[in-house]
């Protein structure tokens, strides 16, 4: 088993052993006496996990309810976590209870979220199924939904008690979300680790996933004990992800998913910045040839004038500018800030 410990307001561990979700009621106990705990999950999630992880959380004392909504982003709003609160209600959930968040972002994001808000706050554990919330939103303690009129608007900090990994739940995601993982996977290597991202290039990254998840874990634990707020360096776990917001946003948050958007929005810039001289040559080759290895995409039908214009409105943004995330080359990146004023004539739009 590997552990790593998040030095934040709350601190926690986060474990990531094969078959751990068999065991999770043990973890659980550890960290919480509740007498109640709501196992919250998706329709697609559910019906594989949530009986083994209610199993578990039954011999460790708790009494257990299930939560299941309907799996997808678009139920990733208000009325969800309305729905949430009553199931707490019915259940005579008190702030001494527990909320077992079992699924992806979408999940873990909402049951966070509702754990953070109801009765002004309880206790909640992730337990990532996917790659992309074992690499990244599981681990930070950002929670929230999204608002019809754009992705997260919505939330708070409230970090979790225990995180659990299992990499055996990973046999069951369909490819494409797989390689959704592997966006953010890549993005990690290319702003923090060289030699992570040499590896990806040189052996197949399901033959080594978890030394990916642990190296993946540990850079962002690094940044985030760093920067809990997000008010600084934090933002470097952005790269790509401005013109990648931008073009979920094009693309109406269909067709293409997080990682593949954060993926092609990473090339496109780093192509720029290359062209420029900001960022050493043959960068952008090297992360065009990741992304075409794993089955992301490497281009889009948007010109970079639509992609420009679509960035404005990003989370992101702050005051008058965005904080753009560059490569001075793999693994190594800053913090570039582009007044508003200034974002057409930098990009050449
Ligand atoms: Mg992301």
């Amino acid at each position: 088993m590997k552990t790593i410990e998040v030095k934040t307001g709350r601190s926690y561990n986060i474990y990531i052993e094969h078959g751990i979700i068999a065991e999770a009621g043990k973890y659980v106990r550890e960290v919480s006496k509740a007498v109640r705990a709501v196992i919250v999950s998706d329709s697609n999630v559910a019906p594989i996990y949530a009986g083994t992880v209610e199993k578990s959380l039954k011999e460790n004392g708790f009494e257990t309810s299930v939560f299941i909504f309907e799996a997808g982003e678009e139920r990733k709003r208000l009325a969800t976590i309305e729905k949430m609160y009553e199931h707490f209600f019915e259940h005579n959930i008190t702030r001494t209870d527990i909320i077992v968040a079992l699924g992806g972002g979408v999940t873990g994001d909402m049951a966070g979220f509702a754990a953070a808000s109801y009765l002004r706050g309880i206790n909640f554990v992730q337990i990532p199924t996917t790659l992309l919330s074992q690499v990244d939103s599981s681990v930070g303690g950002k929670t929230g939904v999204d608002l019809p009129t754009g992705k997260n608007l919505v939330g708070a900090f409230w970090q979790p008690s225990v995180v659990l990994i299992d990499p055996d739940t990973l046999d069951t995601l369909p490819q494409k979300f797989f390689n959704d993982g592997l966006g953010e996977v890549i993005k990690y290597g290319c702003i923090r680790s060289s030699a992570l991202f040499s590896r990806l290039e040189n052996e197949n990254a399901a033959d080594f996933i978890d030394d990916i998840i642990y190296e993946c874990v540990s850079i962002k634990r690094d940044v985030v004990e760093n920067d809990e707020r997000d008010t600084g360096e934090r933002a470097i776990l952005n790269f790509g992800h401005t013109f990648g917001h931008a073009l979920e946003k094009l693309n109406h948050y269909s067709v293409i998913t997080h990682g593949e958007a954060v993926s092609v929005g990473a090339l496109i810039l780093t192509k720029i910045t290359e062209g420029k001289g900001i960022t050493a040559s043959g960068a952008a080759g090297r992360i065009k040839g990741l992304l075409e290895k794993y089955g992301l995409p490497t281009s889009t039908q948007f010109s970079l004038g639509e992609i420009v214009s679509a960035t404005r409105g990003d989370k992101k943004s702050s005051g008058k500018g965005i904080n753009f995330i560059f490569l001075k080359d793999i693994g190594e990146c800053f913090i570039h800030r582009i007044n508003n004023d200034e974002i057409n004539e930098f990009f050449g739009v």
